[in-house]
């Protein structure tokens, strides 16, 4: 598989739904190049390790992270460089790394609810052999914002409210008028029963008016103009009681 190319100086490998691999991204500065989430395994970062060599792009030093979910985390020991998250999701990321992955200790955690049952398919899916899951935390540690200079071109990460997860970090790149927002915008899974948070969804689509943005990045579909996004939001809001 292949980067597609977004900007000038911004790429991304598309996400894959049967095990639930979310958008990769890749923004390439003068100095540094930053990768924009980790994948859900080993496997994932070697697709996207290789894809950017076939590009004849040099692998990032750092990897940012928008989220604690495993799909967006699980790969974090593979990757080049360093890792980045918000001090919310290294809390949870440092509670996931002791988990135990037998069958017995997966549906226990399906039963008291600290998993849901359409990742505990998907991580079985990923993973054959379950003892080759390793989930670290970060080498570096923001709290609220966080701004990356890569040379010539910026990454603003920011820890906001959304909808989908209370750790959900947004990455701005300011220079090319991207903002990647892993699944900020979805709906809340683990706490919510895959429901909006009224509150929240309105305080989300004001905080992304806010921002000058063309190009909107999801973690699970294809990239989104700021219109589309605000008006599908917005009806999304009207829709809930
Ligand atoms: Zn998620």
């Amino acid at each position: 598989m292949q980067l597609k190319q977004l900007s000038e100086r911004i790429y991304y490998l598309p996400a894959e739904s049967e095990t639930d691999r979310p958008v990769l991204g890749y923004i390439k500065g003068n100095t540094y190049s930053l990768m924009i989430d980790a994948g859900n395994s080993s496997v994932h970062v070697e697709k996207f390790k290789n894809a950017v060599i076939n590009m004849e792009l040099t692998l990032p030093q750092f990897t940012a992270i928008t989220h604690w979910h495993w799909d967006h985390t699980f790969g974090m020991h593979f990757v080049p460089g360093k890792t980045i998250v918000g001090h919310l999701t290294n809390l949870k990321l440092k509670e996931v790394s002791q988990w135990d992955w037998s069958d017995k200790a997966m549906l226990q955690r399906l039963e008291s609810g600290e998993d849901i049952e359409f990742c505990d398919k998907c991580i079985r899916l990923e993973y054959p052999d379950r003892n080759q899951i390793k989930v670290v935390s970060a080498d570096i540690e923001f709290n609220d914002e966080l701004t990356l200079d890569l040379g010539g071109i910026h990454c603003v990460m920011k820890n906001i409210e959304g909808t989908h997860s209370e750790d959900s970090v947004i990455m701005y790149i300011p220079e090319e008028k991207v903002l990647f927002v892993g699944d900020a915008d979805c709906e809340d899974y683990y706490n919510n029963n895959g429901k909006y948070d009224k509150k929240k969804l309105d305080n989300l689509i004001k905080t992304l008016e806010e921002i000058d943005f063309d190009i909107y990045v999801l973690g699970h579909d294809e990239p989104q103009k700021k219109e589309e996004v605000i008006d599908y939001l917005k009806t999304e809001l009207l829709n809930l009681k």
